[in-house]
């Protein structure tokens, strides 16, 4: 079985070196393998760095990409799916968070379980705040309410996929690109494998709150039209209270006569009306806005150069996608 790693870098410059000797301990019997770096616009010397380790380590089978400019880890995943020519694909980060050991783990549960075609690795602790997985927990039974697709609670992108779940992914053209929900989306047998979380050896997290929310609402939009339904099961609801309303006042009219009422009411659910109709007509928009960038097609990622032993000093390609 022939295995390829595909290993997003962003700003990984000083861990490039430490990933890959430890890949080399961990696959020392393992024969057929070929590692692919992809640069994704990084800040630092990655790119550089994936340079010389092709020329250090010239006998081993290893692609360094590098895009034109970061274009985010989803993109770099499908560049190296892409670019992968192995029976399974291993996507690992470069930060030695997911020890390359669990990957030997998945291949050999592929092995032993030819039913399986994808093995999904999950932390089963969180070495995160309390108010993160609280929200991490909110985000999955919110987006598993409102989506089609399942969701499993915690499964990362470290996973093992055979070439025809690969494939399946390749094909999904869609340029807002929410992994977590194509895996779900494309099926296939996956098991889920508990693993521990490492420290990050060098370097930062990418991730920052904003980011993390802006992804969440990305999910929420690319797997569920139930937002775009809040509106019309509003306004339904209000206009069967304001008909019960009208008709109460009718009655109150020619019964009881009837007061004026207050200056603040009306002020009140102006506002509140008005503001409810601003946050559906954002909705729609967060949703309008994807299907015209999803129309332009324009590329998820562009390859400035693409290197291997062959060629060190890589050519331009600007290979899109
Ligand atoms: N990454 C990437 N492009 C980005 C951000 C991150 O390719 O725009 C890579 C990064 O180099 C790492 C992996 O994606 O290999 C996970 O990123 P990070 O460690 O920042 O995320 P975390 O582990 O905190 O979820
Ligand atoms: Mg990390």
């Amino acid at each position: 079985m022939s295995i390829s790693l595909v290993v997003p870098c962003y700003n990984e410059e000083e861990n490039i070196f430490p990933f890959f000797e430890k890949c080399l301990e961990v696959f020392k019997e393992e024969k057929d393998i070929e590692y692919i770096f992809i640069n994704d616009g990084s800040k630092d010397y990655t790119f550089g760095k994936i340079k010389e380790l092709i020329k250090t380590y010239s006998k081993y089978n290893i692609i360094g990409l590098n895009f034109s400019r970061n274009f985010g880890k989803e993109a770099a995943m499908l560049a190296g799916m892409k670019k992968s020519k192995g029976d399974y694909v291993a996507i690992i980060d470069a930060d030695l968070q997911q020890n390359p050991k669990y990957v030997k783990e998945m291949v050999r549960y592929l092995n032993e379980n030819p039913d399986c075609d994808e093995v999904a690795c999950y932390q089963e602790k969180r070495k995160e705040s309390k108010l993160l997985i609280f929200f991490k927990k909110m985000f999955y039974s919110l987006i598993n309410k409102l989506s089609e697709v399942n969701f499993e609670p915690n499964a990362s992108d470290f996973r093992l996929l055979r070439r025809n779940v690969v494939n399946s992914l390749i094909e999904m053209e869609e340029y807002y690109r929410f992994s977590k929900g194509l895996f779900s989306f494309v099926g296939f047998n996956t098991y889920y494998m508990p693993y521990q979380v490492e420290e990050r050896l060098h370097g930062k997290s990418s991730w920052s709150i904003i980011g993390l929310f802006k992804y969440a609402i990305n999910g929420i939009i690319s797997f569920s039209l139930i937002p775009l339904k809040f509106a019309t099961v509003f306004g339904c609801f209000s206009f069967l209270l304001s008909i019960i309303y009208l008709l109460f006042i009718v009655v109150q009219k020619f019964t009881v006569g009837i007061d004026i009422i207050g200056y603040p009411t009306v002020v009140c659910l102006i506002l509140f009306f008005g503001g409810l109709q601003m946050i559906f007509l954002g909705i729609i928009g967060e949703y309008l806005g994807r299907t015209y960038i999803e129309s332009k097609k324009r590329p998820k990622y562009i390859i400035k150069n693409e290197i291997n032993f062959n060629n060190l000093r890589g050519g331009g390609t600007n290979e899109k996608n």
